[in-house]
């Protein structure tokens, strides 16, 4: 399954009619959960929902199904709420179908012995798209989205669909609509085929570079946008709290977001592309990202006065470890390569990348990230300092490749 989504243009009247479809599906979503909420609840609340026994026993007693909940819908639509008859049958039962999947994923990790939190009620705000799961409802005509009820809407095809669509999804992101069509797509083995393996040190001075010595540099667009955003941001924290201009600029640091978000998705998906067409066996070192944002542990002296721990430095550091998107591209990269079918993606332990040398594989001095190239005290090679981490990450995919076959 592949999934392509396109900018929908609609008019004023067809944007708030989606707005109203929305707002109503959210409204069928909330009833529903309430519904099987209660029915759980029954007249006293059961014992306990986390004793496996128990729920074996009498979860059928106090359990709701999709298929009621379907057949009740039928008779709701006909007798006590007829403006539900203006939206599409299958779009009202994927609704149905969402509380059902979260109902089953709440259940799935009972049973698996966590205690995940309860199917939530959803904001208006938040309830923001809408499925039809088959081809009924809507038709695709070159560049016009045609749905019953509602009209043409004009649609920026930017790219070509490919396989047979499946679902299509209406989806608001701020004041923006876009059309998302779920496809088939086979799985092309991609041509020609190459035998070159590459290893990646992702980086913050390059945002990444290739153990070939090629460099993907840095867009730095939150950088950019930053000011603007932290601007909006601060406009909207000295806002009355349900005022119609806190709203109002709600809606704008949703914009700035997306004109920070938008493009960073775009070159991720450019250059995970370059790397998966280019290359066999791609190896990244397991960064966890998350791990690394972390708060520097404080420093103090003697008498308990506390030290420069290099805080502010980091916290430029981090900024530019979010901006740059690694965990997202990594993922990218392998998304794209299971789809290829034919490349390997790696991850390896960092530790020690950047003192040991690629050349003779003994292990160096420590550097300081200032220190930008690597000079071998036992060889003498001189490299790039993330060309020599790049290799050795390449070195370290490559032997645990090898060791898997074996
Ligand atoms: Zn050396």
């Amino acid at each position: 399954m592949k999934a392509f989504k396109y900018r929908l243009y609609p008019t004023k009247t067809q944007s708030e009619k989606l707005d109203w479809t929305l707002a109503r599906c959210c409204e069928l979503y909330n009833a529903a959960l309430q519904e099987r909420k209660e029915a759980w609840n029954g007249c006293r609340r059961p014992p306990n929902f986390y004793d496996p026994e128990w729920r074996s026993e009498h979860a059928r007693d106090y359990h709701i199904s999709f298929a009621e909940q379907c057949r009740w819908l039928t008779q709701i639509r006909k007798e006590i709420r007829p403006d539900y008859q203006h939206i599409g049958s299958h779009v009202l039962q994927n609704v149905l179908h969402r509380v059902d999947k979260a109902f089953a994923a709440f259940f799935r990790r009972v049973a698996a012995g966590s205690t995940p939190g309860y199917p939530r009620y959803q904001s208006k705000t938040h309830y923001d798209s809408l499925c039809f799961p088959d081809s009924a409802g809507w038709k695709l005509k070159e560049n016009r989205l045609r749905i019953t009820g509602l009209g043409t809407i004009k649609v920026k095809l930017h790219r070509e669909i490919q396989g047979t669509i499946k679902t299509c999804i209406i989806k608001r992101e701020g004041e923006n609509w876009y059309v998302v069509l779920s496809c088939e797509v086979e799985v092309q083995p991609r041509l020609p085929y190459t035998d070159l393996a590459v290893g990646i040190d992702l980086g913050l001075l390059h945002f990444a570079t290739l153990s070939t010595g090629d460099t993907i540099e840095n867009p730095r667009y939150l950088r950019r946008r930053e000011k603007k955003l932290k601007a909006v941001q601060q406009a909207l924290s000295r806002k009355k709290r349900g005022s119609h201009r806190r709203r109002k600029a709600a809606r704008l640091v949703g914009k700035c977001h997306r004109k920070v978000a938008n493009p960073r998705q775009d070159f991720l998906h450019k250059e995970s592309r370059i790397l998966v067409d280019c290359y066999e066996t791609i190896v990244f070192e397991d960064l966890r990202p998350r791990n690394m944002s972390k708060r520097p542990q404080p420093r103090q002296d003697k008498d308990g006065t506390f030290l420069p721990n290099g805080a502010a430095a980091k916290g430029g550091l981090n900024k530019s470890i979010n901006d740059a998107g690694w965990a997202s591209f990594i993922r990218m990269v392998r998304v794209k390569a299971e789809s290829a079918g034919q490349s390997t993606v790696l991850a390896v332990n960092p530790h020690k990348t950047s003192q040991v040398c690629s050349a003779c594989h003994k292990e160096g001095p420590h550097k300081d990230l200032s220190e930008r190239t690597h000079t071998c005290v036992h060889c003498g090679i001189v490299l790039d300092r993330d060309v020599n981490a790049a290799l050795n990450i390449l070195r370290l995919g490559l032997s645990h490749q090898a060791a898997q076959v074996a």
